[in-house]
């Protein structure tokens, strides 16, 4: 034993670091990845919007992890919730009524609104969607599902065929029933746009188009990301989720809402579509719900379609569907998003501290071609050259065509950082209690490292 303890959260142990690397690297088979060519960095401790590697490293932890640790490392209330539900009962089959299951889902069908009374629990966001849809094909007799270019759904059969981007084309062909139309996105506008109505309406009379071609009597749903997340952090401009909620009542279609990234307050709103003038029939969660502490998702369902299934049996179920200890963390959420006051500070540092320092950020960078976002969720992005637009490294990049984000990304790291970057962008998605000054030295820290990308211009 031979490890130094530097604070209250923080050891030194370089043979606890060897020994994990070691079974890692030799028997956990990691996502997304040729196995042999990555490195996981071995983690120690984490409190708050911090975390420690064995080294006794610390990095401010700009993307929630995977933007669900919307309260941080070991929140105190979250892990005395779990400990004492443990304590109570560890666990329990989703048939049987159970306190904090029952509570949670009362607790979370009264911040989604009127219209909303009930909640199907599953284990993560994946398969929140792939309930949704199942849902919406049953309620409506068809079978097609519309979703958007620039998109990220899951990982399980019909969330991956869902999803736009190239985390789909290894799999497939998925579900053939999925048809995939463009988004709003006024920086890249497919509809050569030049403000947010005009790209509204066209996105719109797209989508319509859409509709129309591939036959409105086929299509069951059509499945959004509310703000689009990895892709881009795209907030749909002025009428547009107004525009699809008419466009699913014009042609008796299900309109679900992903708000498994940006639900439970990352851009100050229990659900981001509250920040909008229009209302999803489902609501896919998962995440922020108890960040993420024991593995939870679920699906909002509007009294319309639970009232279906008040006589139709619904054909679908999980072991750990509502599991106890993942409750009792969403639970405790909603006690600290009260005390804490989240959706409120989420507000205020993202307009009093993120967008003005993101806006200077820009003004001293060439490379940043465009900053957008709300809250704590945020999209750095980076071009060649600000006329052409042309981005810094190529859609889908790797290799040594990724190397200015990636030379961004480690300047991130040494200065004691750990971003989230995705194809020419840099997210800001830190923990939703990260402190003023925390991220203050954040920003900071992306501030200098964009000099690497500054490097890179045409
Ligand atoms: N939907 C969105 C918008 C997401 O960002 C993610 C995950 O990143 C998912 C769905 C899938 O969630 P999970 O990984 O919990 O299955």
């Amino acid at each position: 034993m031979n490890s130094t303890v530097i604070d209250a959260f923080a050891v030194i142990d370089p043979e606890a670091e060897v020994r994990i690397r070691s079974d890692d690297r030799r028997h956990v088979f990691h996502s997304w990845s040729a196995q042999g060519a990555i490195d996981p960095l071995p983690v120690a401790s984490g409190r708050g919007a911090t975390f420690w590697d064995y080294a006794g490293n610390s990095y401010l932890d700009f993307s929630s992890q995977l933007v669900n640790l919307n309260l941080g490392h070991q929140h105190p209330d979250l892990v005395r919730a779990i400990q004492d539900q443990a304590g109570r009962l560890a666990t329990i089959q989703p048939s049987v009524a159970n306190d904090v299951r029952g509570e949670l889902a009362r607790l979370i069908s009264g911040v989604a609104g009127d219209g909303f009374t009930k909640v199907f629990f599953t284990n993560g966001g994946a398969d929140a969607n792939e309930n949704a849809v199942r849902m919406a094909r049953l309620v409506t007799g068809k079978r097609k599902v519309l979703s958007a270019y620039r998109s990220y759904h899951g990982n399980t059969t019909t969330a991956i065929s869902l999803t736009g981007d190239p985390r789909r084309w290894a799999n497939e062909p998925g579900d053939g029933s999925v048809a995939h139309f463009f988004g709003p996105y006024l920086y890249r506008s497919a509809f050569h746009a030049t403000t947010p109505e005009e790209e509204s309406e066209r996105a719109l009379a797209h989508l319509e188009q859409v509709i129309v071609l591939e036959g409105a009597s086929t299509i069951g749903a059509i499945v959004l990301e509310t703000i689009v997340g990895t892709n881009g952090v795209l907030i749909p401009p002025p009428g547009y989720l107004e525009g699809v909620r008419a466009l699913c009542d014009k042609y008796g279609i299900i309109w679900i809402a992903d708000e498994v990234m940006v639900g439970f307050g990352r851009v100050g709103e229990w659900f981001a579509f509250q920040a909008f003038g229009a209302t999803p029939d489902l609501i896919t969660f998962a995440k922020g719900v108890n960040s993420g502490y024991v593995p939870l998702g679920g699906v909002v369902i509007s009294d319309r379609i639970a009232a279906h299934f008040d006589a139709v049996p619904f054909p679908g179920g999980l072991t750990y569907s509502g599991h106890p200890l993942a409750c009792a963390a969403g639970v405790a959420t909603f006690g600290v998003f009260e005390r804490e006051n989240i959706l409120e500070r989420v507000r205020d540092l993202g307009t009093r501290v993120v967008a003005p320092r993101l806006a200077a950020i820009a003004e001293r960078h060439e490379s940043v071609g465009e900053t957008r976002g709300m809250g704590l969720f945020w999209a750095i992005e980076l071009v060649k050259d600000r006329t052409t637009r042309e981005p810094l490294v190529p859609f889908n990049a790797s290799g040594a065509d990724a190397a200015p984000v990636a030379a961004v990304a480690a300047a991130c790291r040494k200065a004691g950082l750990s971003p989230f970057t995705h194809f020419n962008r840099v997210h800001v998605a830190p923990p939703l209690v990260i402190s003023e000054s925390d991220l203050s030295d954040g920003l900071d820290i992306i501030d200098d490292a964009l000099d690497e990308a500054d490097k890179y211009l045409a």
